[in-house]
């Protein structure tokens, strides 16, 4: 049987590129987007596969939206669950002129839903036979890295993020189960922008890489595309 991976903010961007990929090397795709009727690359993408790949909606702030895609899923043993959804939060105004609003939902987006994905999609993933979990952070959550200060919002949501990665790490040892934050490089995207130093398809070769190659002591790891360790 072959392998199923479940990709949210599947629809542009990175997760786009995942979901290419892994259909290209004959994967079973589960594609999670807020919503599927727009989803025009993704539904193009299903008519020339739609054997394996499935698109259903997900808004990942939306916990009767998890459980359904859980019980859609059923039976299906997911062996990557690549939480890619996220927010940037605010783009515009320094210190001073924080948007609390637009923190607290970025928090709701890059944390607590990434958190909630993981406890419910626990045991689908330990009955596959890859048991991993891709938390997508940014080298911008690294408080070592953070040289010129500003965009508190996504840093720390993003540091959060790595936190609960870690712990959830060792809370899943036991089950064998491997969870790994990754930095996918800057990347060409709506959020990464047009300066960005990499596209998507290379970033995300990267990263399937790494994924494949993912060993049990790399656990709870900070790494990026090319698999090099990110301080924390
Ligand atoms: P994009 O902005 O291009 O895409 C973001 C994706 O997340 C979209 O599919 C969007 O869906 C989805 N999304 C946002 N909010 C929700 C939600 N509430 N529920 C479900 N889906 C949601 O970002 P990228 O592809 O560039 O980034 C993917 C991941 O990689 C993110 O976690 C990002 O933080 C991280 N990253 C990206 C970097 C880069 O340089 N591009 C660098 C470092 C990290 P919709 O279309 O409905 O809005």
């Amino acid at each position: 049987m072959s392998q199923h991976v479940l990709i949210t903010g599947a629809n542009r961007g990175l997760g786009l590129e995942y979901v290419r990929q892994y259909l290209a090397d004959d994967w079973q795709v589960t594609a999670a987007c807020r919503q599927p009727e727009k989803a025009h690359d993704l539904n193009a993408l299903a008519a020339s596969a739609s054997d394996r790949l499935t698109v259903q909606p997900l808004d990942v702030t939306d916990d009767r939206q998890i459980d359904n895609l859980r019980a859609s899923v059923a039976a299906t043993p997911v062996d990557v669950l690549i939480n890619n959804a996220g927010i940037f939060g605010q783009t515009r105004g320094g210190f001073g002129a924080t948007d609390y609003a637009a923190w607290q939902q970025a928090f709701q987006v890059n944390v607590m839903a990434v958190m909630r994905m993981m406890e419910v999609f626990a045991d689908a993933v330990a009955a596959s036979r890859h048991k991993t979990i891709v938390n997508m952070t940014s080298k911008m959550g690294s408080i070592a890295d953070n040289g010129s200060g500003g965009m508190v919002v996504y840093r720390s949501t993003k540091a959060a993020l790595n936190a609960a990665t870690v712990s959830a790490a060792i809370d899943l040892k036991p089950r064998d189960i491997r969870v790994v934050a990754l930095h996918p490089g800057w990347v060409r995207t709506d959020m990464g922008g047009p300066n960005a130093l990499i596209d998507a398809a290379e970033s995300v070769t990267g990263m399937r890489r790494v994924i494949a190659e993912l060993t049990t002591a790399q656990s709870g790891a900070f790494l990026d595309y090319k698999g090099q360790t990110v301080p924390w």
